[in-house]
């Protein structure tokens, strides 16, 4: 994949970037290392002053950088400025916060006496240089939340982002340069995947961290293995969206929408599979499905857009065979399952809704990256756990129940990082991120976030 900014909205390459050769990679990993060296020396008030200086700063540039996503990889302008200020209060919440998360453990003294010291301690120290591979889906937030925890922890950042987003990558760059962090702390790698496995190998890069699909992070993490460095996976996700009788059911149908549709369908997070009770399966599954028929489908920098254009022209070929697939196999369109009429440029696809799923079609086990919901209907809640459970990945999961019985079922039994009721599964700073099964493993944001890049050492005075 050519690292360049090709337009979504008109499949136009507006640039294009030469890779980065050996000579380069080198001079950026020998800074890194250096840099490391000394940041890691820095105190909690300092690494804070620069990293809201970074807020303040991304604050500034918001609509500037919510172009460059837009251009880059179609989302709703509006969407992309939220997402900066977003990227901003996080910066924020860890130059709050990381200095109270990282701060030493102290067994109680019997406990210590009885390990045969007079005291004892646990420090949280930095690892060094940190590779994060991301994805262009959220090309800001998905760097910038493994970026504020990393720097504030005293660790330093080399950035592979997709070839897709190289503007936005280079500004992450620039960014924290302007901020006044050393150079070296945070750089980016214009690099094809192809070279990733080198700088991983590294002996100077301790550890990696990938957002993206199942195979890049098989790949990643199996290189990561044999040289025993650590990675924290954020990958795929086909996350339930379960409706039962006591939901608010105006409320779980509009949520729905947002929830399937948001960043044009392209979420790890998306709610993907309606998992509906039969109770109440035909009044959702109209509303829904007008809804989604109703949603505006064009020019992302359009204010009146609700859906633009999907990220890459191989992504929208992904997306048409999975919904063909279904259709050859039996289920029903009862909206979009086409490209939208009048749209001859660009990667557009029509809000689409499936019913009848079977386990054989591949869109029950594959993560459909698109505006492409599937419906389900079931019996009751112990039918809607096993449907929600019989999928490879485990990221989040969404239940509308007002039971609260019901709603302890789910917190024991669902295979999923999270499960959020009543409303739709979204990140916070202050929340743990992540998932299980073919979704990954180590959590990002909150005290388990900063601490993954962290030598958890203890110290023990005789
Ligand atoms: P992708 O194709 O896996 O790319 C992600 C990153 O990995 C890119 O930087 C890509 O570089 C790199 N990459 C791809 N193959 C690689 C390999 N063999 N070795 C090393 N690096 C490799 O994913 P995407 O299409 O950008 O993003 C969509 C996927 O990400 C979806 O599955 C989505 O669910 C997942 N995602 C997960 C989360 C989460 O938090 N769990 C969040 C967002 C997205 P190139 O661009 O150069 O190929």
């Amino acid at each position: 994949m050519p690292i360049a900014t090709v337009n979504p909205a008109t499949g136009e390459t507006l640039k294009t970037f030469a890779e980065l050769g050996p000579e380069d990679v080198e001079r950026r990993l020998a800074t890194a290392d250096a840099a490391f060296r000394h940041h890691r020396t820095t105190d909690f008030a300092e690494r804070s002053r620069l990293l809201r200086h970074a807020a303040e700063l991304l604050d500034d540039d918001r609509d500037d950088i919510a172009r460059t996503m837009t251009t880059e990889m179609g989302k709703p302008l509006a969407a992309a400025r939220a997402e900066a200020a977003k990227c901003a209060k996080a910066m924020r919440w860890y130059a709050g916060h990381a200095e109270a998360l990282l701060a030493d453990e102290v067994p109680p003294e019997a406990e210590a006496r009885d390990a045969g010291a007079s005291t004892a301690r646990v420090h949280y120290r930095p690892l060094g240089v940190i590779l994060a591979v991301m994805p262009w889906n959220f090309p800001l937030w998905q760097v910038v939340r493994f970026a504020a925890p990393a720097l504030m922890a005293g660790n330093v950042g080399l950035l592979k982002h997709a070839s897709n987003v190289p503007q936005t990558a280079l500004y992450l760059e620039d960014l924290f340069l302007r901020a006044g962090f050393p150079e070296g702390c945070f750089q980016t790698l214009l690099i094809g995947s192809g070279a990733v496995e080198a700088v991983l190998r590294d002996p100077r890069v301790a550890a990696a961290t990938l957002t993206g699909s199942e195979p890049a992070g098989r790949a990643v993490a199996a290189v990561a293995g044999d040289e025993v460095k650590k990675t924290v996976l954020e990958l795929g996700g086909s996350d339930p969206y379960i409706v039962l009788p006591s939901a608010d059911l105006a409320r779980a149908v509009r949520t729905a929408v947002t929830a399937r549709v948001q960043n044009n369908g392209q979420s790890c997070i998306a709610a993907k599979r309606f998992i509906v009770h039969t109770d109440v399966y035909d009044a959702f599954a109209e509303r829904f499905t007008a809804l989604m028929d109703g949603l505006t489908v064009g020019d992302p920098m359009d204010g009146s857009t609700d859906v633009g254009p999907l990220a890459t022209e191989r992504g929208r070929a992904d997306l048409e065979e999975l919904v063909d697939d279904a259709l050859r196999r039996g289920a029903t369109a009862l909206c979009g399952g086409r490209r939208p009429p009048g749209h001859e440029r660009g990667w557009y696809y029509e809000p689409t809704v499936l019913a009848g799923i079977t386990p054989e079609m591949r869109v029950h086990r594959e993560e459909a990256f698109g505006p492409v919901a599937t419906l389900y209907r079931v019996d009751g809640v112990d039918e809607a756990i096993a449907v929600a459970n019989d999928s490879p990945f485990g990221l989040s999961s969404n239940v509308w129940t007002r039971d609260e019985e019901e709603q302890r079922r789910f917190v024991r039994d669902m295979e999923a990082g999270g499960v959020f009721f009543n409303g739709m599964t979204a990140s916070h700073p202050a929340l743990p991120f992540g998932g299980v099964k073919r979704s990954g493993y180590g959590r990002e944001l909150s005290g388990h976030g900063i601490r993954e890049f962290c030598n958890v050492t203890t110290v023990w005075y005789g």
